[in-house]
């Protein structure tokens, strides 16, 4: 369900998404407003009317969340740094930053101005709230936004990384040791022991009668949960690769094949006694094409002494490519994105290596291994 998002408009320069997950959650809101909450708050009402309000209420949530987002971005934009674009999914919204916050203070700011917008909208509601004195459907609706956005601030600033509140946690933490991913390890430490306590409690209410609302607890922890890791996780994968070129963590000098050999001799003589699956295919000094286990496997194997490299291997392709001098970030994106899980390193069509996903993890799990106060060599 994540990854399927809806371009809506353009604000202020940013791409406002929504992530099909999102849908689910409105139709839910709307769906739970319109036959419990308005029924219970504004008797007397019809049907038809309850969904019309509660649809209202919906749009109204969803301009909050989008504001709460917009002043992350705003902030973001002012601190120099790039912002994707706004996507509003599953549990609100996120503004995609394309790079980390460079020091603590952009940290900071970047990270409270969505609970601050969160919380003057509360207020503002709120005030609409008074003057309508809460009565009616347009004092229903300024009460509903006015908790929801208090709801919104408070929520994100658990101290929960990478919530908005475990950001503000992760600066301090990173202004007072100046290490930033020692800074991140203990904001993401507290955010799995906050997501653990959520579900706990959901756990507990909702064996205890709370039902529903229990089991929404639960949800949110785990979500918690999984995002504080994952975004450690990707920390220390950047943390492992920074500075590293492809030409230092490929595998050089690889097994080869040409393409007039049989598949029997490229399975006895490299693939079996190398203990490799794949193998660039080097016509007098030049990559040509590439064939894998998948492709030999397609051909019967009765016809392996007869069939030939040319016959089965891959053509090369660009996407197949990769340079030497190709930062091991950018090598990562595309093993990760692209439909290869082995990339072939050349200068122009010159062999010069492989690149796995494998060889990557290798070279961060070394790096981490090695600690923190391990040498590093000169970027
Ligand atoms: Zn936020």
């Amino acid at each position: 369900m994540f990854g399927h998002s809806v371009k809506l408009f353009d604000l202020f320069g940013f791409e406002i998404k929504v992530d099909a997950s999102w849908l689910l959650i409105a139709a839910l809101i709307v769906w739970s407003l319109a036959s419990g909450y308005l029924p219970q708050v504004l008797p007397g009402l019809g049907q038809g009317a309850y969904l019309a309000v509660a649809v209202i209420a919906m749009l109204g949530l969803f301009g909050s969340l989008i504001l709460h987002e917009l002043a992350h971005s705003l902030v973001a934009r002012r601190h120099g740094l790039g912002i994707g674009g706004i996507t509003l999914f599953l549990f609100g919204g996120v503004a995609e930053l394309v790079d980390e916050p460079r020091s603590a203070t952009s940290e900071f700011w970047i990270a409270i101005a969505g609970p601050a917008m969160s919380l003057l909208l509360a207020g503002l509601f709120g005030l609409a709230t008074m003057a309508t004195h809460a009565a009616g459907i347009v004092g229903t609706i300024f009460a509903y936004l006015a908790s929801i956005n208090l709801i919104l601030a408070v929520f994100n600033l658990l101290p929960a990384f990478p919530l908005d509140g475990g950001r503000v946690l992760r600066a301090w933490l990173w202004r007072r040791s100046g290490d930033m991913l020692e800074a991140t390890r203990k904001a993401s430490g507290a955010g799995t022991v906050l997501a653990l306590g959520l579900m706990a409690l959901g756990l507990f209410s909702a064996l205890s009668g709370g039902g529903i609302s229990g089991m929404w607890l639960v949800l949110i922890g785990f979500f918690v949960l999984n995002a504080s890791r994952a975004a450690y996780q990707r920390l220390l994968v950047q943390d492992g690769l920074r500075g590293r070129r492809v030409a230092e963590l490929m595998t050089p000098d690889p097994w080869t094949v040409t393409s007039d050999m049989t598949l029997a001799e490229v399975a006895d003589r490299v693939m079996l006694a190398h203990a490799v699956s794949f193998a660039p295919v080097v016509e007098q000094g030049l990559v040509i094409g590439q064939i894998d286990a998948s492709r030999m496997r397609e051909v019967p194997r009765e016809h392996w002494a007869t069939a030939r490299v040319a016959d089965v291997m891959a053509p090369l392709t660009d996407a197949d490519l990769i340079a030497p001098r190709m930062t091991a970030e950018e090598a990562l994106h595309r093993l990760s994105e692209g439909p290869h899980r082995k990339l072939i390193v050349a200068e122009g069509r010159r062999l010069r290596g492989i690149l796995s996903l494998r060889d990557l993890m290798g070279h961060i799990a070394v790096v981490q291994a090695l600690g923190r106060g391990a040498p590093r060599r000169p970027e």
